[in-house]
């Protein structure tokens, strides 16, 4: 009989490993092979979670914040201590490199744990005075209960974790699935919760398909939360799904993020990080750039440089340190992201180099994994689907723009709204850019430099809530007004 080499996942209930009699096959993106097998979930193994979190709940709310920092500082800890071991799953798992799942995905995933361990520390709450009344109002703020989260593939420890542990932190208990094509980084931190100190059932995890699994959680009636990352599409079934419990939403979606360069602007520094802004992660990031406007009068200039800097991001097998890229998530996702550049293509775009172009060296064993190069388009119209849907690949257009008026117009002209950056050296029209852009959102100079404590989120189609330290704390609590008369 032929040995099974898979790796097997199981469900995490109440502090035990549970084997499911169903799986899905996860692939290796990197070489098209199935590596291993998630549980195929459904209501029942949903249910035995939520009821394994409801037991937890009345112990793990009443441990002060200390205590429950305590558990989380452990668990940052031992996600450290097994940072290799990380980065190497969450890249055969997802496809990105090594490099950047070890410098960003698993040091984020242990910084999430550290970082509400020390900030739920530091929250008060309101109080006001109506002495004419001889009354004190104040509020208190009280963990809501079972917590669902629901997480995507793209940055799979990191996203989940920026839910758990906020979570966890204010004294909720969860049941979490990750995305069924990236689970197994969540499955391996399953194995350290014991060890820091997890109680049983303060962490469930359970592993499936959206459609059954996910299905079951937003449908539970006993989850009064749920914290969503993914698209706007699936977003709106959860809103349904869950507005006849109204239950609490928070929901992190899509974006179609735009780049405003003026002529005044540091365009080495610009490109560098448009570049990186454009094509980290396999333009797999939420927040990556793909509508870069640029002012006429150095549009040429840019997008000469900007190509010849794009050429050089590399794409190839993603545990060899010289590639920026590996592959993209799926088979299925790649066609996806080809069909958008042929779409281009076919309205008459230039496509400068990438898909079609250059193709990734490869060796044999990763012939048929799901790789395709940075790519770099330019006129393609504004109503394109091209410049109005999310591709969520390594694609990004180039077009011009005359004045501030018509760049902020163009920003804006998407359903999307979750971040930009804008590019100029003068203060005044930052601000004023910023100001106008209809998003959640707006790096200046840089990108994706993030402060833990801010709010962030989408407006428009990108999200509904924002997270961040005070705003995960106030969505993972309910806030109660107390009136005493004296
Ligand atoms: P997706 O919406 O397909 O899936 C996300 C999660 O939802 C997965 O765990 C999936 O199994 C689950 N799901 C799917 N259908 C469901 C249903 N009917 N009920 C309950 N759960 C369901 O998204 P994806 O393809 O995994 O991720 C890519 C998307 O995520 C992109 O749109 C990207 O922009 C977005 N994203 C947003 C942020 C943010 O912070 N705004 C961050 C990362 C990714």
């Amino acid at each position: 009989m032929e040995k099974n080499t898979f790796l097997v996942l199981e469900n995490f209930i109440g502090g035990k490993f549970v084997p499911c009699p169903a799986h899905i096959d996860s692939y290796d993106p990197s070489t098209g092979e199935v590596y291993c097998k998630v549980p195929d979930s459904g209501e029942e193994e949903v249910d035995s979670a939520v009821q394994a979190a409801k037991e937890a709940f009345p112990g793990w709310s009443v441990r002060s914040p200390d205590q429950r920092a305590q558990v989380l500082n452990k668990l940052a800890d031992l996600i450290e201590g097994h940072l290799e071991e990380f980065a190497q799953a969450e890249s055969r798992d997802q496809g990105k490199t090594v490099t950047f799942a070890r410098t960003v995905d698993i040091p984020r995933s242990a910084y999430n744990f550290r970082f509400f361990a020390s900030s739920v520390l530091h929250h008060t709450t309101d109080c006001s005075q109506m002495d004419h009344m001889d009354c004190l109002n104040y509020t208190v703020r009280c963990p809501v209960g079972v917590a669902g989260l629901i997480s995507p593939w793209n940055l799979p420890l990191y996203l989940l974790t920026w839910k758990i542990a906020p979570a966890i932190a204010a004294g909720n208990t969860v049941v979490a699935k990750p995305s069924e094509m990236s689970s197994v980084t969540a499955w391996m931190m399953c194995k350290l919760m014991q060890q820091a100190g997890v109680p049983s059932g303060v962490v469930n995890i359970v592993f499936g398909l959206g459609s059954r699994a996910g299905d079951a959680l937003v449908g539970h009636p006993e989850v009064p939360l749920i914290s969503f990352t993914g698209s706007t599409a699936t977003a709106r079934h959860i809103t349904e799904r869950s507005a006849p419990y109204c239950k609490k939403l928070s929901l992190e979606l899509g974006g179609k993020n735009p780049a405003l360069v003026f002529a005044d602007a540091d365009l080495d520094r610009c490109i560098e990080t448009t570049v990186r802004s454009s094509f980290s992660n396999q333009g797999e990031i939420c927040l990556c750039t793909s509508r870069i406007y640029v002012e006429r009068s150095i549009y040429a200039t840019f997008l000469e440089k900007f190509v010849a800097a794009a050429r050089k991001w590399k794409t190839g097998v993603p545990s060899d340190p010289v590639n920026n890229n590996g592959a993209l998530i799926s088979k299925e996702h790649l066609e996806k992201v080809r069909s958008f550049v042929a779409l281009a293509k076919s309205e008459g775009a230039t496509v400068h180099c990438g898909e079609g172009i250059n193709h990734p060296d490869l060796p044999n064993r990763n012939i048929n994994g799901y790789f395709m190069g940075a790519t770099v388009i330019s006129g393609v119209a504004d109503s394109s689907r091209v410049m109005q849907d999310e591709i969520f690949g390594p694609v990004t257009c180039v077009s011009p723009f005359d004045g501030e008026d018509e760049a902020v117009a163009k920003a804006n002209g998407v359903r999307y709204g979750l971040a930009a950056t804008v590019w100029s050296r003068d203060v005044g029209k930052v601000h004023r850019v910023a100001r106008r852009l209809q998003t959640g959102l707006v790096w200046t100079n840089c990108w994706l430099v993030r402060d833990l404590n801010l709010p962030f989120g989408g407006m428009k189609n990108s999200g509904v809530g924002r997270e961040g330290g005070r705003d995960s704390y106030h969505f993972f609590t309910e806030v109660k007004t107390i009136t005493i008369q004296h």
